[in-house]
């Protein structure tokens, strides 16, 4: 196993290590779940908390013009868009994930009403699952969910009926990373759109979603945008779309004339008619607050170091997975993979659970995944060789078999 010196000397000379001075972070924690939870940007509770006392406090009604909140959802999504390659103009923020999923999904499917499949990936996150049964039982769609690694077949299989196929960009079990120009080419071959999750792409994995002709996306802000809990999504349409989005959600502030109080829905211009209600305005000013740390380093270093991060894990895991004891079910080529690790074992949940104790923070998928976050933004080679060294210990000692971590909690 590498040793802590060996850890130290790749922090030293690692030009992303001064970032993690941007975060707030518990000492004395290793936190391998910023693919779940972000860690909190330092700058976020300051900002908060002026939000708060000047901004609603002290400008009232009159900060939706005076800061700007009225347009904030399109500010933002902005700045989404330079992470995920998209021109300004094409995302906005509001709603959670699952919400704008309906109104996509939804919207995707009405683009051609003549095509009825909609093709979705079965390993798919359950919401994604859920919510596309769902529009496909009100749109009177045929929903066919597939291993995701079986798309691009199937695409071709149901060529003439296929309108729409629904895709993560990153399996947030597996951490297996998508072909997001292949896949979408396939589907435009066939005459469908492409409807991408970046859930688990967005801020660990540049993405160019205007170069690869991606028609539609939406993803998490609270993973590793550090957006903080409940943090709103995002929805990307590409230009070429906006004119014939029609989503199910008309809520008044998609509305072309918002203040105009008018009996009937007519949608906004641009991205604009992607709005729904009123901004969850804090949890957004949190997220644009989080972003700021985005400026500060180049997404591809970023990435560089998160692959370099798990390589040193699994490094230091070493004989734990050349014998077997652990199955690394992320594949290992770079192309191929996102910013986590997933390994099997039977006792996954036992053992996360006896590393949290240790204060090394993974999580767990059922039946059997141990997973692990690697944010190259702030988790340093020292931190991975404590969580390496703790896992050793816990596999070597069978401390995991002890009944106090048998006990199943509602949140893995
Ligand atoms: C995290 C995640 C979600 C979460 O959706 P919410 O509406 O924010 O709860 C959805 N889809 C994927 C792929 C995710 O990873």
């Amino acid at each position: 196993m590498p040793t802590r010196d060996d850890a130290g000397r790749r922090d030293a000379t690692d030009a992303l290590g001064p970032m993690r001075e941007l975060f707030d972070l518990p000492a004395g924690v290793v936190y391998l779940d910023g693919n779940s939870l972000g860690a909190l940007p330092a700058a976020v509770p300051d900002r908060l908390a002026r939000v708060i006392r000047e901004e609603w406090g002290g400008s009232l009604i009159r900060a939706w013009t005076d800061h700007d909140w009225w347009s904030a959802p399109l500010r933002v999504g902005d700045r989404i868009g330079r992470l995920i390659g998209a021109a300004p103009g094409q995302v906005s923020v509001g709603e959670s994930t699952s919400v704008q999923l309906f109104n996509t999904l939804a919207a995707a499917a009405r683009l051609d009403r003549d095509r009825d499949v909609l093709l979705t990936d079965a390993g798919h996150f359950p919401t994604d699952r859920y919510l596309a049964d769902s529009v496909g039982r009100l749109l009177g769609l045929r929903v066919i969910a597939i291993p995701a690694a079986e798309l691009a077949d199937a695409i071709s299989e149901w060529a003439d009926r296929v309108g729409v196929v629904a895709v993560p960009a990153v399996d947030y079990r597996t951490g297996e990373l998508w072909d997001v120009a292949g896949i979408t080419a396939a589907a435009h071959a066939a005459g469908a759109v492409a409807v991408w999750d970046l859930c688990h792409a967005v801020g660990a994995v540049p993405l160019s979603l205007d170069e690869d002709g991606v028609d539609f996306a939406v993803g998490c802000t609270y993973k590793y945008l550090g957006g903080g809990p409940g943090a709103p999504a995002f929805v990307y349409v590409a230009h070429r779309h906006q004119r014939a989005f029609e989503p199910p959600l008309t809520g008044w502030h998609g509305h072309a004339a918002p203040f105009a109080m008018e009996p009937e829905f007519r949608p906004a211009e641009g991205i604009s008619r992607t709005r729904i209600g009123t901004p969850h305005v804090l949890s957004l000013l949190a997220l644009d607050s989080a972003l700021d740390v985005f400026d500060k380093a180049d997404l591809a270093d970023v990435r560089a170091k998160s692959l370099a991060l798990a390589d040193f894990f699994l490094d230091c895991l070493g004989d734990l997975v050349l014998d077997g004891t652990f199955e690394v079910v992320t594949p290992r080529a770079p192309h191929r993979r996102g910013s986590q690790l997933a390994l099997r074992h039977r006792a996954a949940y036992e053992m996360i659970t006896a590393l949290i104790e240790r204060d090394v923070i993974g999580d767990m998928r059922p039946p059997d995944l141990l997973r692990f976050g690697f944010n190259g933004l702030y988790v340093s080679f020292r931190d991975v060789h404590r969580a390496a060294a703790e896992l050793r210990d816990i596999v070597a000692s069978g401390v995991y078999l002890d009944a106090r971590f048998a006990t199943r909690r509602l949140i893995t």
